[in-house]
């Protein structure tokens, strides 16, 4: 079969990008090394919370707010294609301040956050307590983000394949892309068992994506940051809205199971489980949520953050038709919906096929 566009990669940034072009009737391959889904996007924690992340103006933070207010229309449209249920909530996020000088920082960080678009407000403590009842009370301080969200993304990629399939997208797991070749207005993709041709191509293999050598380019290093997660078997609805100190945080799906995070290691694509890193977020996280402190997590697991030398690779590399979609690390989840429409509408344009006014367009 001819294609006409190949995606290494099926985490949700491929995936979506994968689903917004067989949308407008565009024939797609979705190559991926391992299991469509299985490594960063499954791993992810699933905040949609620029309040905790963004503190400056920048591009890419443009993308995340855009993604941010894509996201309700997105899952919508993807539960309806995909006949699959998914777990995404918009109950905000509360940042707790445990002392005054951090209280004084966050307070005005959250002036300086709502300059550029996210709006927050403090919490009385009565409010609090109504709120986030479980959260520990004797804070120096509470701002409350009523934008942020929650989705989680293992739903979103059983939803993205079942979507990908039912628009005719031919998905092979457990192929690995080694190098792209351009050539005149076209790509050659190589994998060890086979050569695809196709006028597109798209990288998206998350951390790995350095691994794929593209001839006649040097493109933004690709590397691996560790981050662990451990989850918490609780009542349903017991939490509220998602819970937040720096780089510590607690969020709950609909089950009643509930995530609790993280941690950054630089330390290659090393898989192994780190029982002091374990404890410390146990630890910060009960600092936090009082009622998980004599509870034993009932998951441990960790994954790997795309990031990249600079912010983000996204966009077409020069004089090719191969465009980049990767290093989005901490933010992956929250950005698929921006980062999908932005890919496909460029995708689209510069191949004149179809038209570039995708679904979910604001
Ligand atoms: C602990 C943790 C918590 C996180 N929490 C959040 C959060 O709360 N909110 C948020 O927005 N983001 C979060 N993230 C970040 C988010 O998970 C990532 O940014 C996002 O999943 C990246 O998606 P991706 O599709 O680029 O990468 P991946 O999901 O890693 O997908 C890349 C795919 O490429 C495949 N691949 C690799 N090499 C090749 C090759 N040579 N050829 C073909 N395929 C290849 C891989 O098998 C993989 O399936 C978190 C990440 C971690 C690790």
């Amino acid at each position: 079969m001819a294609f006409d566009t190949i995606i290494a990669g099926a985490g949700i940034i491929g995936s979506s990008i994968a689903w917004r072009l067989a949308q407008q009737g565009l024939r797609v391959l979705l190559v991926d090394a391992g299991r469509m889904g299985a490594e960063a996007s499954s791993a992810g924690a699933g905040m949609l919370a620029p309040g905790g992340e963004i503190d400056e103006r920048l591009p890419w933070n443009d993308l995340a707010l855009e993604s941010l207010h894509l996201y309700p229309a997105f899952v919508a449209e993807l539960e309806e294609e995909s006949g699959c249920r998914i777990d995404f909530q918009r109950l905000g996020a509360i940042e707790l301040a445990l002392s005054g000088t951090e209280w004084t920082e966050l307070e005005a960080r959250g002036q300086r956050q709502a300059a550029f678009g996210i709006p927050s407000c403090p919490l009385t403590r009565s409010e609090l307590r109504q709120h986030a009842p479980l959260a520990r009370q004797d804070v120096a301080g509470a701002l409350f983000y009523p934008q942020d969200a929650v989705v989680d993304p293992r739903d979103m990629m059983t939803a993205l394949r079942a979507a990908c399939l039912a628009h005719g997208v031919e998905i092979r797991e457990g192929v690995r892309v080694t190098a792209i070749r351009p050539h005149a207005g076209a790509v050659r993709m190589e994998t060890a068992a086979a050569v695809f041709e196709a006028p597109a191509a798209v990288i998206a293999a998350g951390a790995w994506s350095s691994q794929i050598a593209v001839e006649g380019q040097t493109l933004p290093r690709a590397f691996p940051v560790r981050g662990h997660l451990i989850g918490y078997p609780l009542a349903p609805h017991s939490l509220g809205p998602l819970l937040r100190r720096g780089h510590t945080y607690l969020l709950q799906r609909n089950s009643g199971f509930t995530v609790a995070g993280t941690s950054s290691e630089q330390v290659g694509f090393d898989r192994t489980l780190d029982p002091a890193i374990l404890a410390d977020i146990h630890a910060r996280a009960s600092e936090l949520l009082p009622a998980v402190t004599g509870l034993l997590a009932s998951q441990r697991w960790v994954g790997f953050r795309p990031a990249v030398d600079g912010r983000l690779a996204l966009g077409r590399a020069a004089n090719t038709a191969v465009w980049l979609a990767y290093g989005h690390y901490r933010n992956g989840i929250l950005m698929a919906p921006g980062t999908a429409q932005r890919v496909a509408q460029g995708i689209i344009a510069s191949s004149g096929t179809g038209s570039s006014a995708l679904p979910g367009r604001p």
